[in-house]
C-alpha cells in the first residue's frame, strides 16, 4: 500500500478551482484558499472576477466550456490539485407546481456540474496520486425540505459522487467530501420571504444564520494535510438544523 506524502498535500502553492467563486460562498472559499498561499482560479459567468483570483468564463453546464476553463488554469497555476463544486442554483416551488424543466435545469447545474468538473479534475489529480474533491452540497439533502424537490435531489446525489469517487479512487491520494451548509447569509438566501427566514430561524439550534467565511473555514480544512483520512464524509456546517441526517 503506497502511502502519499502528507507534506505535498499541504503545502501552500496548490492550484485550487472553485466553480462559482466570484461570489457567495465561492468568493469566501476561494478567499480562504488565497489567504493559505495557495494559487486560486475560480469559474464565473458575467461581472467582475476579485482581486487576486484567475477568473476562468465557464458555465458548468457546458462539457467544452469547462475544458477550456481547465485549460486555462493548467497553464497558469498547474493542474487542479484541490476542486471545489460549488456552483449550484434553487428553482423552489412545491411538487404540484414544479415543472420538468425546473427539476432538470437544477439537476444539470448541481449534481451533472459537479460531475463534469470532477471527471475533467480527475484525470490531473490521477496522475499526481494525490487531489482534494469538496462538493458543496446543503442541509437539505438529506434533511428535505418543502418546495426543494429538485434542490434536495441535486444535493442528496453529491453524496452518492462522493462516496463512489472515494471508492474509486481513493488508493491514489484522491479524498472526496461533501459540505452540507444549513442557512447562510448569501443572495441565494436574501430571495427567501421574510416569514420564511422567521421560521426557518426557530429551527435552528444555533439562532442565526452563519456567514459564508463559516462554510469556507471548514471547505480549508477538510482540503487540508490534516484532513487527509477523511473521504466519503458529509460534514454539516448548519447550527444543528440538521442533526442526525
Ligand atoms: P449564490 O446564489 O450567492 O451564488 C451561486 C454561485 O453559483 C454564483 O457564483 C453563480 O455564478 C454560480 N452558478 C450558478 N449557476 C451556474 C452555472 N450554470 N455555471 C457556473 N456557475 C454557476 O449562492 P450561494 O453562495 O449561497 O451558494 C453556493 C453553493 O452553496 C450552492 O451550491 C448552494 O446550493 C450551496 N448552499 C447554499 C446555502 C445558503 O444558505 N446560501 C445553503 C446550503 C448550500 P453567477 O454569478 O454567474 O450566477
Amino acid at each position: 500500500m503506497q502511502a502519499t506524502n502528507p507534506s505535498d498535500e499541504d503545502k501552500p502553492g496548490r492550484s485550487v478551482l472553485v466553480t462559482g467563486g466570484n461570489r457567495g460562498i465561492g468568493l469566501a472559499i476561494a478567499n480562504a484558499f488565497l489567504a493559505n498561499g495557495d494559487k486560486v482560479a475560480i469559474t464565473y459567468r458575467s461581472g467582475e472576477v476579485p482581486e487576486g483570483l484567475l477568473g476562468v468564463k465557464a458555465d458548468v453546464t457546458s462539457e467544452e466550456q469547462l475544458d477550456a476553463a481547465f485549460t486555462e488554469v493548467e497553464a497558469a497555476h498547474g493542474p487542479v490539485e484541490v476542486l471545489v463544486a460549488n456552483a449550484g442554483i434553487t428553482r423552489d416551488t412545491l411538487l404540484l407546481r414544479m415543472s420538468e424543466t425546473d427539476f432538470t435545469d437544477v439537476i444539470d447545474t448541481n449534481l451533472t456540474g459537479a460531475f463534469r468538473v470532477i471527471k475533467r479534475a480527475s484525470k490531473g489529480m490521477i496522475r499526481l496520486r494525490r487531489g482534494r474533491v469538496v462538493l458543496i452540497s446543503s442541509v437539505t439533502g438529506l434533511y428535505g425540505a418543502p418546495g426543494q424537490i429538485n434542490y434536495s435531489a441535486s444535493k442528496a446525489g453529491l453524496v452518492g459522487i462522493a462516496r463512489s469517487l472515494t471508492r474509486e479512487l481513493g488508493s491514489r491520494g484522491i479524498t472526496a467530501n461533501v459540505i452540507a451548509p444549513g442557512f447562510i447569509d448569501t443572495d441565494m438566501t436574501a430571495e427567501l420571504p421574510e416569514d420564511t427566514r422567521k421560521s426557518y430561524l426557530a429551527t435552528i439550534p444555533a439562532g442565526r444564520f452563519a456567514s459564508p467565511d463559516e462554510v469556507a473555514k471548514v471547505v480549508r480544512w477538510v482540503a487540508s494535510e490534516e484532513a487527509g483520512y477523511i473521504s466519503g464524509a458529509v460534514i454539516p456546517v448548519d447550527g444543528g438544523l440538521g442533526m442526525g441526517h
